[in-house]
């Protein structure tokens, strides 16, 4: 079958994962990455990104865990934090404060660092797989560019020595991330470059790390571990930090990464004007809690965040020898925190792919283009949703202005709709959240009538007064600790829990 070497071209998220599916397939898999890697979980210079925080979906967390079996457990024994985000976060929406509440998802919450870290672990048990680091890819040989007969040959590169170096490969994997060169390298050796979809809706995040207090020093009243407060809807007079997407986010160690993020607005970078700009976001609590925090790192800034999809799937004859996958070939806007579960599935593709075909010649490229093509529609579909409502975003995916405006009216209506109805109907719960973690499409559940009979009735309920959780509370005040899981309506108020030092809501 002529499996001897792959050679992968970066050694993050994607890489890692790549590299893990390929050590069942090949007798020799190579990483080159650029970085020298930390032994422990530390920021490095190729994953500027690290410093913001990085949800891993379950989607993605399955792929991983498919790919390197003990994963999460390894994750959680190195201080991810296991936890139930609808009873240990506390979300709030536009109608405020939402209810705490029993829900069908778990996530583990940990740093970007220690998921690479514990994925570095995993992949240094395989000796199939030998990691160079400080090797710089420089290009890549090709043959017969363009033609039906042409094929990637192998991968030049540099070393920190400063020499120059190639390496014959049967399968050369590009998980280079958002900057990759790869279509440039191929475009100077003949081949068509790839049809590329953008749209940048001007994402901007800021982040800054703090240790939290201790747990016997903090309020009753802090019994979440993660704070989501949603921009607001609200369209008269009110400060811009409103418009924030805010996290408060835990991660191993009793850390937390407060991060701020904006569609289109100038964010703070500097550390007054980070921990003022927290203070002004819509729920007070967001602001206390930081302030109640000790600083441990400098405001961290990132505006790269556009949304890129380089289509190889649609050239005619794309290369041969060559896979891309991860940030490489479709990077997304990280408000929706899908591009470690994207790379995760795509490499398990390619795993599948592997273990189904004995040659890896056109077939083989046309069936993993087309199969990750397939994977990727799920999460695009869901950022176009969202970032076609702006009107100051560019690319080639610009909406027209009537489906501009739809979704600037709609889009974050709708979301709240969902998340009011779930809090009363397990099937547009799961649903949805099957969507968020890329296990179902937007476009089967816009087309599912059982979902939006959910939301219909959900809404009939609440104009009848009928709805049984309440819909939110007062975002000046701490969320409410109270947890409405098996909460019946106002007769059934005792036999609702109460959440660790939570308030005890009138209903
Ligand atoms: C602010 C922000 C927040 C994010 N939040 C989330 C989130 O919540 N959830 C989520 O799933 N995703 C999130 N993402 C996306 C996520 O970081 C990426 O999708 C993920 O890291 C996969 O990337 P990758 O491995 O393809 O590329 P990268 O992580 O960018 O890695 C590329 C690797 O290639 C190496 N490299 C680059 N050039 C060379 C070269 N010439 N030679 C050798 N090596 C080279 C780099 O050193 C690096 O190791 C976020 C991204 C950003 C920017």
């Amino acid at each position: 079958m002529g499996r001897k070497t792959a050679v992968v071209l970066g050694g993050s998220v994607a890489g890692l994962c790549a590299a893990g599916v390929l050590a069942r397939h090949f007798d020799e898999v190579i990483v080159l990455e650029r970085d020298l890697l930390p032994q422990d979980a530390e920021h490095r210079r190729g994953v500027p990104q690290s410093k913001h925080p990085h949800f891993l979906l379950n989607s993605g967390r399955r792929a991983i865990g498919a790919i390197f079996p003990g994963f999460e457990e390894a994750l959680i024994a190195a201080g991810g934090l296991h936890l139930m985000p609808s009873m240990d976060a506390a979300y709030c929406e536009n109608d405020g404060w939402a209810p705490r509440k029993s829900g069908s998802m778990t996530m583990v919450y940990s740093s970007r660092m220690l998921i690479e870290r514990v994925l570095r672990d995993k992949v240094r048990e395989l000796p199939a797989i030998e990691i160079r680091e400080g090797v710089t890819v420089t290009g890549l040989r090709s043959t017969g560019a363009g033609t039906t007969r042409g094929r990637v040959d192998g991968v030049e590169y540099r070393t920190a020595g400063d020499d120059e170096g190639y390496l014959a490969a049967d399968l050369v994997v590009d998980a280079l991330g958002r900057g990759s060169s790869v279509v440039d390298w191929l475009g100077a050796a003949g081949w068509s470059a790839p049809p590329e979809k953008t749209l940048d809706a001007k994402v901007t995040y800021t982040s800054r790390w703090y240790d939290l207090p201790r747990a016997d020093r903090r309020p009753e009243s802090w019994w979440w571990k993660h704070l989501v407060i949603t921009p607001t809807q609200d369209t008269g007079d009110h400060p811009e930090e409103h418009e924030f997407l805010s996290n408060f986010f835990p991660i191993e160690g009793d850390r937390a990464i407060v991060c701020m993020g904006s569609w289109g607005i100038e964010m703070p970078r500097k550390a007054d004007a980070f921990e003022a700009g927290a203070d002004r976001v819509r729920a007070a609590t967001f602001g206390r809690a930081t302030r109640a925090c000790t600083p441990a790192s400098p405001v961290h800034l990132t505006r790269a965040t556009g949304n890129k999809w380089r289509r190889f799937d649609l050239l005619d004859v794309p290369p041969v020898g060559l896979v891309c996958i991860g940030d490489s070939i479709c990077a997304f806007n990280p408000f929706y925190a899908q591009g470690m579960s994207s790379a995760a599935r795509s490499a398990l593709i390619l795993g599948e792919l592997l273990g189904s075909r004995d040659t890896l010649g056109p077939a083989f490229v046309r069936e993993f283009l087309d199969r990750q093509k397939k994977s990727l529609d799920v999460p695009w579909m869901l950022a176009m949703a969202r970032d076609q409502a702006y009107d100051f975003a560019t690319g080639s995916e610009v909406a027209a202005p009537w489906r501009r405006k739809l979704a600037a009216r709609m889009s974050w209506p709708i979301f709240n709709a969902i998340n009011a109805t779930s809090r009363e109907d397990a099937y547009v719960e799961q649903t949805f959240a099957k969507v968020f973690n890329l296990d179902k499409s937007l476009r089967e559940m816009a087309a599912d009538p059982r979902f939006w009979f959910g939301i219909v009735r959900y809404k009939v309920r609440q104009r009848l007064g009928r709805t049984v959780v309440p819909g939110g509370f007062d975002d000046q005040r701490d969320p409410p600790g109270t947890d409405f899981t098996g909460y019946t309506g106002p007769e059934s108020a005792s036999s609702a829990g109460t959440g660790r030092g939570g308030d005890r809501v009138d209903v």
